[in-house]
C-alpha cells in the first residue's frame, strides 16, 4: 500500500507530495525544534531526505545556520511547506497535514507514535506513547526510554 501525503500552502500556489514510509512520526521536544517553531513542542512526520516532490508552484529556501534547518517556503505566500533538518531528513508539520486534510481525515501514518528528545522537554506529557530520552537507536540515538515524568526505564 502506498502512503502518500500532499501539502498545499495556504495561498494554494504551492503543492508538494511525498510517497514514502516515514522515518518517524513524533512529537519532538528538542531545543532545536522548539526554537525553530517557537513552540513548546513540535509534531512532525519525518521522511528520508530528497523524497518530497514539488507538484505545483515553487519554494524559496531559507537557512537557519544556528539550528541547521532549511525551511522551504511557498514563493507566493511565504508560508513554510516543509523543512529539512540537520540529518537531511525532510519534515512536514502535522499541523499542516491537519489543515490540508481536516482532523478526521489525517492519514494514520501521520499520527504521532512516540516522543523524541523527551529529556529536553519543557512539559510532561501523560500519554501512553513511547518516550525516547533522545532518539531511537535506528536514528542515531541511545534508544533509552523514560516515563512521563522523565524517570529512565531500565532494560
Ligand atoms: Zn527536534
Ligand atoms: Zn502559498
Amino acid at each position: 500500500m502506498s502512503e502518500t501525503v500532499d501539502i498545499t500552502c495556504p495561498c494554494g500556489q504551492c503543492k508538494v507530495s511525498v510517497t514514502e514510509k516515514p522515518v518517524a512520526c513524533c512529537i519532538c521536544h528538542c531545543v532545536h525544534c522548539r526554537t525553530n517553531s517557537q513552540a513548546l513542542c513540535v509534531e512532525n512526520v519525518v521522511f528520508p531526505g530528497g523524497k518530497i516532490v514539488i507538484l505545483k508552484g515553487s519554494v524559496v529556501d531559507s537557512t537557519r545556520p544556528d539550528l541547521q534547518f532549511v525551511a522551504h517556503s511557498c514563493s507566493g505566500c511565504g508560508v513554510r511547506v516543509f523543512l529539512t533538518n540537520k540529518y537531511r531528513m525532510d519534515c512536514f508539520a502535522i499541523a499542516d497535514v491537519r489543515r490540508c486534510y481536516g482532523e478526521e481525515a489525517v492519514p494514520d501514518f501521520c499520527k504521532y507514535t512516540c516522543h523524541l528528545s523527551y529529556g529536553e522537554r519543557l512539559i510532561d506529557v501523560n500519554d501512553d506513547k513511547p518516550k525516547f530520552l533522545n532518539f531511537p537507536l535506528g536514528l542515531g540515538g541511545s534508544g533509552k526510554m523514560c516515563q512521563p515524568d522523565g524517570t529512565p526505564i531500565e532494560e
